[in-house]
């Protein structure tokens, strides 16, 4: 079941990004929030939502759910480092809402 992620898990993780993200002279775009053991048009409902790998971000507008990240995984272990660093995979995904509409390109 899909289920919302306490923003105090992740706030100092983000702002790490979002300064990495400055500091590579990119527009930083805010995350509206982040959806652990499924993607976040599933919360509250008992199903896991449309996947097809560990985690994806939403960024193609028009999307209600633009600025969400999922994941598959209910660890906050996979996206926060023990030390409070965003994991690969939580830069690798907020990477997507830095650019939006796009795949895998440069950025
Ligand atoms: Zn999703
Ligand atoms: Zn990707």
């Amino acid at each position: 079941m899909a289920e919302a992620l306490d923003g105090s898990i992740y706030q100092a993780a983000l702002a790490a990004l979002m300064e990495r993200a400055t500091a590579n002279g990119l527009r930083v775009v805010p995350v509206a929030g982040i959806s652990i053991g499924g993607c976040a048009e599933a919360i509250g409902t008992p199903r896991r939502g449309a996947f097809r790998r560990q985690a994806h971000a939403h960024n193609h507008r028009p999307d209600p759910l633009f600025g969400w990240i999922c994941f598959l995984s209910t660890k906050p272990g996979r996206l926060i480092t023990p030390s409070g660093r965003p994991s690969a995979l939580l830069a690798h995904e907020y990477a997507h809402l830095l650019a939006p509409g796009s795949g895998h390109g440069e950025r």
